[in-house]
């Protein structure tokens, strides 16, 4: 759900970054108020700005959207009072930087002749540009510049009559990544694209004594956790779920296509406490990590990860390879983002506001340091500087990750691909660059092995990987008409 307006990459602490999680709850006393719940435990996939949309007994919605952490968006408990209702729909959104004005911020929301309508999109569609271009043409009036918006115009414009049928007519003609929840007075929706590139699970709770069960529709399932809701399954690739009166009904109108879930949520993006995909994460990261130590083994002192994403692939790099696991770095979960100004001084500072050194772990030690990815290594850089200063006397660099070569346009906030280290440069100079005594990433038939595959088959990958490999399953129409990333996309192979 990326702002369709050109933005810089928005990545301070030089990572990829989900843009959104979502969630949508149907049935259920005090809706909204679970909805806040499941958005703080999805707060990881966006942290500038959240809404939420209430469907009350009377059929009338009521929205509350603000920018900056769910918590301060649903605190005041006069918002909370006012969003009624037994289903709701919310969003966490990441944007990209300058715009993140309040009309971008989801759940979108549009009168139209059956009802209100309320949708909140995870993703990004790949031919948004194109299709906003034809119906601005045919006198559409757009309220935002988010992508998501074409949802609304082309159901209002489908000729099809029930909801889900000008629901469906719309997903036909979008390309893209998206898993989306939508909420009208009849029913909550949720949908996954047809590769599936995106996650969303469906949850239960209550149901005792004969009463119908409450249901969530979610991005992860921590959020199920949290609102103390029963995993029911992931939602498949391509299906859309309706949820009314009678109970769940399945609908797949796009047939069956290979799957390509995002392999970077395993890596990164993912809460380490979900199950995406039947797959705990932590202990798939510990796989990673494990498979890591295998691969590129350095006689060391003591493994050490850079926190938070880095600790589990360190723990299992540690088992793997018999070398103590350290918190060699200490991380600040205090830091604001917006607590000093962002002033080039201030910014150079950055990493010690977020990362210190613990001194007695690294002096003297030869570290191996563990992180999931290098994106531009602006902060690998730094913190290999300041693992230094605290005397440590070799440091060597392990990444969870293969080396990420290429701009993700299914929904990851990335930086262009020249800004990319590993696509300008080979391993030799990144080394130098970010100066470690040696670096190394996993191999991608590692990651999958991991993953409980056999490697990496080209002919029919079951992952998107295309921020590794430059295989772009799903067309970036947008990009190749469009926009100034065309030029990297012309270069891969
Ligand atoms: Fe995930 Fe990378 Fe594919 Fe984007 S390009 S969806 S980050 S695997």
């Amino acid at each position: 759900m990326p702002d369709m307006s050109t933005q810089p990459w928005s990545g301070e602490d030089d990572k990829f970054h989900e843009e959104c999680g979502v969630f949508g709850v149907w049935d259920a006393t005090d809706a909204a108020a679970l909805t806040a719940l499941g958005l703080h435990a999805l707060q990881h996939r966006g942290q500038e700005a959240a809404g939420i949309v209430a469907l009350d007994d009377g059929g009338r919605f009521h929205a509350h959207k603000g920018q900056g952490l769910v918590g301060d968006t649903f605190s005041d408990p006069k918002i909370m009072a006012g969003l009624r209702g037994r289903a709701a729909v919310g969003h966490n959104r990441y944007a990209t930087t300058g715009e993140t004005a309040l009309r971008n911020v989801q759940p979108l929301y549009a009168d139209f002749a059956f009802g209100g309508f309320a949708v909140a999109h995870n993703g990004n569609l790949t031919n948004a540009l194109g299709l906003r271009r034809n119906l601005v043409n045919r006198g559409c009036l757009f309220q935002s510049t988010t992508d998501s918006e074409v949802f609304i115009h082309l159901i209002a414009i489908s000729l099809y009559s029930t909801v889900v049928d000008r629901l469906i007519d719309a997903l036909r003609q979008v390309q893209g990544a998206y898993s989306l929840v939508a909420l009208y007075n009849g029913a909550l929706i949720g949908a996954r694209d047809p590769l599936g590139v995106r996650p969303l699970v469906l949850g239960r709770f209550g149901g005792a004594d004969g009463q119908p069960p409450a249901w969530v529709l979610t991005s992860e399932t921590c959020a199920l956790d949290i609102v103390g809701a029963e995993f029911v399954r992931d939602i498949d690739a391509g299906e859309i779920i309706v949820i009314d009166a009678q109970g769940v009904h399945s609908i797949k109108p796009f047939g069956k296509q290979q799957d390509r879930f995002c392999i970077f949520e395993y890596i990164y993006f993912a809460r380490p406490d979900s199950v995406v995909e039947g797959t705990p994460v932590y202990e798939t990261r510990k796989r990673i990590g494990a498979e890591l130590a295998r691969e590129s083994g350095v006689s060391a002192d003591v493994v050490v990860p850079v926190p938070d994403s880095g600790v589990p692939a360190a723990m299992g790099y540690a088992a793997e390879s018999g070398i103590p696991f350290e918190l060699g770095i200490i991380r600040n979960h205090y830091v604001g983002r917006t607590f000093i100004e962002p002033t080039d001084q201030i910014r150079n500072l950055g990493v010690k506001l977020k990362h210190s050194a613990n001194r007695p772990m690294l002096e003297g030690k030869r570290v191996i340091l563990v992180d999931d990815s290098i994106v531009r290594g602006t902060t690998s850089k730094k913190i290999v500087e300041m693992v230094r200063a605290a005397g440590a006397r070799e440091v060597h660099m392990r990444i969870s990750s293969p080396p990420t070569t290429h701009s993700c346009y299914y929904g990851i906030d990335t930086p262009e691909r020249a800004k990319l280290l590993a696509a300008q440069h080979d391993l030799d100079e990144m080394a130098r660059i970010i100066g470690v005594d040696s670096l190394a990433y996993i191999s991608l038939d590692g990651l999958y092995r991991a993953l409980g595959k056999p490697g990496r088959d080209p002919a029919k990958p079951v992952y998107c990987d295309a921020c590794f490999t430059g295989d772009y399953a799903i067309p970036l129409t947008d990009t190749q008409d469009n926009n100034d990333k065309q030029l990297s996309l012309l270069q891969v192979g």
